[in-house]
């Protein structure tokens, strides 16, 4: 697969910031074997991949690609969720897709822990925000006083979801996707995972519609 392959498949706006300036040769195995499930089948994808596979733009770009064609103006809620473990995975992911959403008109926010709360509050009243990428403690906090409404998420990926539940966010990833946009009405749903535990089995299982399975 070259990026010339991906043209048809998506926003060629966004293949292009891949490949500007000679950034990327072609697609990563990951990023080849997604694109197509998510962007042409609009099918849900558990990933057993590792960190710097470069599963970040696998899952951004056909989010991005796909949110690109719908209204980007006026005030809006999130179409895209990203349940991170850390805050430092979260904030690395949030720098791609607002590097790539920009390319595209669209913005993103990352939601962490540990932190005042108020100016990511401030920032969700605004509803302006695209792509949210998170945490799944804070993430819930806000949920449960009210600040954000999930309600419109239509992309919705679990990064690193084996670590997420080793670091106990289990209930609360399964009470964030409870919030998502109901799977039937046509979220899509990626997971990504180093490990095929069974909680992740049980995941995809109940979670996520007939998920392709891909190994990198
Ligand atoms: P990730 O797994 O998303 O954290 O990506 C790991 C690293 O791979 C990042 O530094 C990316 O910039 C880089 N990367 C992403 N896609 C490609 C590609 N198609 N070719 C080479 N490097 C890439």
């Amino acid at each position: 697969t070259t990026f010339e392959d991906c043209r048809a498949l998506m926003e060629s706006s966004l293949i292009r910031q891949c490949t500007d300036a000679n950034k990327f040769q072609k697609p990563s195995p990951i990023q080849a074997q997604s694109w197509p499930i998510l962007m042409h089948h609009k099918r849900d994808v558990v990933g057993i991949a590792e960190t710097g596979s470069g599963k970040t733009l696998a899952f951004g770009i056909p989010a991005l690609s796909s949110m690109s064609k719908e209204s980007k103006s006026g005030r809006r809620l999130p179409r895209m969720l990203v349940l991170s473990p850390t805050r430092e995975l979260a904030m690395q992911v949030e720098t791609v897709l607002q590097e790539y959403g920009k390319v595209v008109g669209l913005t993103s926010l990352v939601l962490y822990g540990g932190v005042p709360k108020y100016t990511q509050v401030a920032e969700l009243k605004k509803k302006t925000v695209d792509c949210l990428v998170a945490t799944p403690g804070r993430l819930k906090d806000l949920i449960n006083e009210g600040s954000c409404d999930l309600s419109k998420v239509q992309h919705l990926v679990l990064d690193e979801a084996d670590r997420m539940l080793d670091m106990g966010f289990e209930e609360d990833v399964k009470f964030i996707i409870s919030q998502c946009m109901p799977k039937e009405d046509g979220r899509q749903t990626a997971m990504f995972s180093a490990t095929w535990p069974a909680a992740i089995q049980d995941i995809a299982m109940n979670y996520m519609i007939d998920p392709i399975r891909i190994y990198v």
